[in-house]
């Protein structure tokens, strides 16, 4: 107690000047945080899990992010941090299939692989375990929704980029809500004639997408099964006009909170954070930042006010080797990257909600998804 009031004293005396340090300081005091007894010892249960996964976020990637957007992220509400380690089986560097698999079943596979292990076991991911207990489940994304990280949650593959693979391991889901891109995969495929949309539909999913139904005037519909497709291919940056993120991590939020008396389990992923380190485009990266940190707003937000939700944001690894040079300034960053790649970076662990006091401490990325499954039992 008394450190944290010396840093944060030295804090301020270091940055008096700056008009955000102000801003920032009258926004705190008004924004809900966890409940007093969500901090108690003992080991709280709680009903929903969000699992909110910025790829390729890693310290450098929230810096530019907080620092282009007036000294302020909404993952700052989080009183719980952690550090994972997040090299995959095969290489210290990891990809986003072996980094969302640890997530997604708690073992370190080869890179490239979904849901099964180094030597290409299936295991049932979390998300299809919650299913099995009777939990409501859902993926919210900034891809399409047969992209490496949300394929870890619900196929078993050892090529990411088989996408039609991916979605016919779809057809038998246990996710009550899916929102991302991607369409083409399910409706136009070249490997086989089967149209996946009409499965989607004869297995009781209602079926919706960006052509028919502008998401961000789209109330969705009180019904058990729906997908919501957000563009054919790849949906666009945020930078190009993508907005829906935010408010289909608050929609989601509300559809789930009432599927199931047992609770949630929901990922949501900013998925172009990475695409813009791989770029080497640190504008891609910083608006990508900014736009998760508004859906992780609205998703605390619904945190807060529920009480029994725990929120979990990580990211997957960093990208792009980021760096903010000498010459920088607050709003205006002087940035390089080291590589195209991923980098071997430890990923900071943000948690906030009942259960929120185990994600502290440094662990293996595996680590995310036994602390996730000994709270949801
Ligand atoms: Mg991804
Ligand atoms: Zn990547």
């Amino acid at each position: 107690m008394i450190w944290s009031v010396l840093f944060s004293t030295a804090v301020l005396i270091q940055c008096r000047s700056s008009k955000d340090i102000a801003a920032k300081e009258s926004r705190q005091a008004s924004i809900p945080t966890q409940k007093d007894h969500q901090h108690s010892d003992k080991i709280l249960h709680p009903k929903n899990i969000i699992l909110m996964i910025g790829d390729g976020m890693g310290i450098p990637q929230m810096t530019a992010g907080m620092y282009m957007n007036h000294n302020y992220l909404p993952l700052e509400r989080c009183p719980v941090i952690g550090l994972h380690k997040s090299y995959s089986a095969n290489d210290l560097i990891t990809d986003s299939a072996a980094g969302a698999t640890a997530f997604s079943i708690g073992r370190k596979t080869n890179n490239t692989y979904l849901g099964v292990d180094s030597i290409k076991t299936s295991y049932e991911t979390i998300l299809e375990y919650s299913n099995r207990i009777g939990r409501a489940t859902g993926m919210v994304v900034t891809s399409t929704i047969v992209h490496a990280t949300p394929a870890a949650f619900m196929s078993h593959q050892s090529g990411r980029e088989d996408y039609e693979a991916i979605a016919l391991d779809y057809m038998d889901i246990p996710a009550n809500l899916l929102i991302g891109g991607g369409k083409k995969y399910f409706e136009r495929r070249n490997s086989d004639s089967l149209d996946l949309v009409a499965q989607l539909r004869k297995n009781g999913y209602e079926v919706r997408d960006y052509f028919e139904q502008d998401y961000m005037n789209y109330t969705l519909p009180d019904v058990n099964k729906l997908v919501y497709f957000t563009a054919d291919g790849d949906p666009l940056p945020a930078s190009k006009g993508r907005s829906y993120l935010p408010k289909a991590a608050a929609d989601a939020c509300n559809f789930l909170k009432n599927k199931s008396e047992k609770g949630f389990f929901m990922m949501i992923e900013g998925s172009q954070i990475d695409w813009g380190g791989h770029a080497n485009d640190a504008s891609y990266v910083y608006t990508e930042v900014i736009d998760f940190n508004k859906a992780i707003e609205k998703v605390l937000d619904f945190a807060a006010a529920d009480g029994q939700t725990l929120v979990i944001i990580t990211g997957d690894h960093e990208t792009g080797g980021l760096a903010i040079n000498p010459g920088s300034k607050m709003g205006e960053l002087v940035t390089a990257f080291t590589t195209n790649k991923h980098s071997a970076d430890l990923i900071p662990v943000y948690a906030f909600g009942p259960g929120s006091a185990s994600f502290s401490g440094i662990y293996e990325n595996t680590a995310i998804y036994t602390k996730m499954m000994q709270l949801l039992k």
